[in-house]
């Protein structure tokens, strides 16, 4: 983690402070952004993206790591499955769509290292995403790597956390 930050750091000296990183399986909450003591919502829906990585993590023979760092495709793929998992969070939790734009800047800005300079690629397959799990939820989740997707639908419903319609 500090050997990330000091690579990222001058990149992005906000980085310690006010982002969710996941390395390897290990998620680094800042301490300011989340009381530990108290489970919130926003931060169920965090740990649901960080798991997205963690389980492609275990998924790439430890590789993961080192192309998420130099490899902006992979970055990019990686967090179009995260923020797909947000966005699918918000579906199950609260029936509610997320407005794609809302990310599109995480993957065009510094805050990952320009993984992505074309908004508009990003912008359509989040869309596509949401509007797949949406309307064809049962093909969205036997889709190959569908399988985190699954299980946390499985913890949301285990938890109470589904919204009625889920
Ligand atoms: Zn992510």
């Amino acid at each position: 983690m500090r050997f990330l930050n000091l690579f990222v750091r001058w990149f992005n000296k906000k980085f310690m402070t006010d982002f969710i990183t996941t390395v390897g399986a290990k998620s680094f909450f800042p301490p300011a952004l989340f009381d530990p003591r108290v489970v919130d919502d926003q931060a169920v829906m965090v740990e649901c993206h960080e798991f997205i990585h963690k389980w492609d993590f275990w998924r790439n023979e430890m590789t993961f790591g080192i192309k998420y760092l130099f490899s902006k495709k992979f970055r990019r793929d990686a967090e179009l499955r995260g923020y797909t998992m947000s966005m699918y969070w918000y579906w199950l939790r609260f029936g509610t769509r997320v407005e794609p734009d809302t990310y599109v800047k995480h993957f065009t800005s510094s805050e990952y290292l320009y993984m992505e300079r074309d908004g508009a690629y990003v912008l359509k397959e989040l869309a596509a995403r949401q509007q797949m799990f949406i309307e064809y939820e049962d093909q969205f989740l036997v889709q190959p790597g569908a399988e985190p997707y699954r299980l946390i639908k499985n913890f949301l419903k285990i938890e109470g956390l589904l919204n009625v319609s889920g």
